[in-house]
């Protein structure tokens, strides 16, 4: 193995300037692809395949109510120490395939190209995959805001899973569902309950609710998180000893939410409930050293929370694995 020190790498460039260049247009360069590839990666869970698919992202310019409790200037910081832009967000969706060797779960539905023209990617995604929209058997859904259940129908409103049973928190339901929660909400939510109508209204009596703590899918189970909405769960899969923690939407950005865990954003409607979950969820998976992926983690949304100090956390993303 060669190691290229700095003067071999100066040397190098040196000589290929004097290389003639043979015939003009022989080497020919080839067309740029323009777009990207397909954004899909797998990775097992003991015996369980599981499938990243991300739905493309959307920016969200900064501007002082992102954050509620922390001034720009520091939250525009935290993003330059991660050599992110700092004028626009990108905030990346995943969704999750599940193979349990008996069913096929698709964990929160993307967006369905219902927020931004980057995003909706899922089902061309899908594709790429090999996964049959068809063969999915269940829509496990985290929470109702439209970035996860917008998906669940495509543009047209004709359903994406057709022969999938669509699975969702009962306190979601009882709150989206509300024509009370509806009637009080504050303008900036009245899309989303919009969206959560258009969505379910024509198949309330086929949605099936679950509650926290039970199995929603086999080797799913429902984890309470309460306060980024009413009735938000996280997920553990588990099997043959190995888990993953489905951390949903607990944090958005992990470059902000995970390394300032006291920092509110904009989407969490009890932002010191969501805190408190945030916490708690960030304890047990650096304590732990569990695999976490989180929806709003940069793709392919997989890895761990490293507990640098008493308060400090920073999420470490897995390793690309060439092999199953
Ligand atoms: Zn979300």
């Amino acid at each position: 193995m060669s190691i290229m020190s700095r003067r071999t790498v100066l040397t190098a460039a040196g000589a290929a300037v004097t290389i003639p260049v043979a015939g003009s247009g022989a080497r020919a360069a080839a067309p740029a692809a323009g777009r990207q590839s397909p954004g899909v990666y797998r990775y097992k869970v003991g015996s369980f395949e599981v499938t990243a698919l991300t739905d493309g992202l959307a920016r969200r310019p900064l501007d002082a109510g992102f954050v509620k409790n922390a001034p720009l200037e520091d939250v525009r910081k935290a993003l330059e120490d991660a050599f992110i832009p700092t004028e626009t967000l990108p905030i990346t969706f995943t969704a999750l395939v599940v193979n349990t060797g008996s069913r096929l779960v698709l964990i929160d539905a993307g967006t369905g190209g219902r927020l931004a023209p980057t995003a909706g990617q899922l089902y061309e995604n899908l594709a790429a995959a090999g996964v049959d929209p068809k063969a999915v058997d269940t829509v496990l859904i985290s929470h109702f805001h439209p970035d996860h259940i917008g998906g669940i129908r495509l543009k047209d409103g004709t359903l994406a899973f057709p022969n999938a049973e669509v699975v969702v928190p009962e306190a979601e339901w009882d709150f989206w569902m509300d024509e009370g929660a509806m009637s009080r909400a504050p303008a900036g939510l009245v899309n989303a309950f919009k969206i959560v109508r258009a969505v379910f209204d024509p198949m309330a009596k086929d949605v099936r609710r679950y509650k926290g703590d039970t199995e929603p899918a086999p080797g799913i189970y429902a984890i309470p998180a309460y306060g980024h909405t009413p009735g938000h769960m996280a997920f553990r899969i588990a099997s043959e000893k190995e888990q993953l923690l489905v951390w949903s939407d607990v944090t958005n950005h992990p470059a902000l939410f995970v390394r300032n865990p006291g920092w509110h954003a904009i989407f969490d409607m009890d932002p010191e409930m969501a805190e408190e979950t945030r916490r708690r969820m960030l304890d047990m998976a650096a304590t732990d050293k569990l695999l976490v992926s989180g929806y709003h983690f940069p793709f392919p949304a997989v890895g761990h929370i490293a507990q640098r100090s008493v308060r400090e956390f920073a999420f470490v993303p897995e390793q690309w694995n060439p092999a199953l």
